[in-house]
């Protein structure tokens, strides 16, 4: 999608409840907290029956994501409860399953605590090198492009294809760029999975998730799982992601604005030894970066001499909310070693968010400075 599509969405988004309106209703989408509807005979006649089927506050979210993406949206509690409903809604005992080895960590040990001893196999392979050996044999192949914390990337389009041909679905976390930075469906995925958490919601003030898919089968499963598993967020979150969904566009282009700034001068500073953003016209993902993403994202990776000088480095800048997490209004920073992530012990992943972006780079220059 170029500029132009992607700037008539971002204003779709926010009218596209306007034709629906009658004189005298809310402008703003109400909250629905309720277990139950009046549900008198029979249920069929009701549109809404029970709490866990179906809330008016998540179809209004639903609706909005639908927009987004381009595609019909289901949403979950948070971003890992929208992948377990993903993995647990399309893979069976004896599936062959490929996971980024590099991605959110979290997505591997529910593959190994939950879907191994069901009897699913699953295999990883670094996100730069996802194709490689090839899909044919898998069943399920999930991709996390730029890769979380790494942020290397792979052409979706390519394993899309190659996922086709192995009869394999084929689901990518666009948590890292959102729907106005990639496309994954529209390049080919089947299942587009998201923490909204990040800057969909892009408050740091509640957990979601949400699934996007152009295959109403794959939907229909998805919204069975939620129903019947009881993954269902809460009325009062979905809301909050709505309202916060209404500035993603702002916010988002401010912070990859500021991100590609800050990347470029890392890059030449003298207390840094190495800088990762697929935006740097010499990083390795920069080529495939630029073909099939239409911003460079909000997160930065640098690495500094060693444990010590990182840790002086996000506690001693102002700016620095020190927190994990990424895609908020604040920015943060975190040494990913602390987690066990197989990086150096130096390697700090930085979260660009809105401040102004000269204010913010004289507080990182300045902590860097100071930090060694
Ligand atoms: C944060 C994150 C998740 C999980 O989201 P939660 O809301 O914390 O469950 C999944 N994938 C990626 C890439 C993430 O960054």
């Amino acid at each position: 999608m170029n500029k132009h599509d992607l700037d008539a969405l971002a204003a779709r988004l926010l009218h596209h409840r306007d034709a629906t309106l009658q004189p005298g209703d809310s402008v703003v989408p109400g909250i629905w907290p309720t277990a139950v509807f009046h549900l008198p005979g029979n249920p069929s006649n009701a549109p809404y029956q029970y709490g866990r089927f179906h809330n008016p506050t998540w179809e209004a979210l639903e609706a909005a994501l639908g927009v987004l993406e381009g595609a019909e949206t289901i949403v979950f509690p948070s971003g890992m409860a929208a992948i377990a409903a993903v993995l647990f809604a399309n893979v069976r005992a004896g599936d062959r399953v490929l996971l980024p080895s590099d991605g959110y960590y979290t997505t591997r040990m529910l593959a190994e605590h939950f879907l191994k001893p069901l009897g699913a196999l699953f295999e990883t392979r670094p996100t730069a090198r996802l194709l490689d050996g090839g899909v044919q044999g898998f069943r399920f192949v999930m991709a996390e492009t730029p890769s979380n914390p790494g942020l290397d990337v792979c052409d979706i389009a390519a394993i899309a294809a190659a996922a086709k041909a192995a009869g394999a679905t084929f689901a990518v976390d666009n948590t890292t760029m959102t729907a106005l930075g990639q496309r994954p469906l529209d390049l080919g995925a089947d299942l587009m999975v998201s923490a909204d958490t990040k800057a969909v919601n892009g408050h740091s003030d509640t957990l979601m998730g949400h699934v996007a898919t152009r295959d109403g089968a794959a939907m229909a499963r998805l919204r069975e799982w939620r129903k019947y598993s009881g993954a269902i967020p809460g009325p009062f979150e979905a809301w909050l992601v709505h309202r916060g969904l209404e500035t993603l566009e702002v916010r988002f282009a401010r912070m990859c604005a500021t991100a590609a700034v800050i990347a470029e001068r890392l890059q030449g500073h003298e207390n840094v030894l190495a800088v990762r953003y697929p935006g740097l016209k010499n990083d390795p993902s920069h080529d495939i970066a630029r073909r099939q993403m239409a911003a460079f994202g909000s997160m930065i990776t640098l690495t500094l001499r060693d444990e010590a000088a990182a840790e002086r480095f996000i506690t001693g800048c102002p700016l620095i909310q020190p927190s994990t997490s990424f895609g908020g209004v604040r920015t943060c920073a975190e040494r990913r070693a602390r987690w066990g992530d197989a990086v150096a012990p130096g390697f700090v992943r930085l979260s660009v968010g809105i401040e102004p972006a000269e204010v913010l780079w004289t507080a990182i220059d300045e902590a860097l400075r100071a930090s060694s």
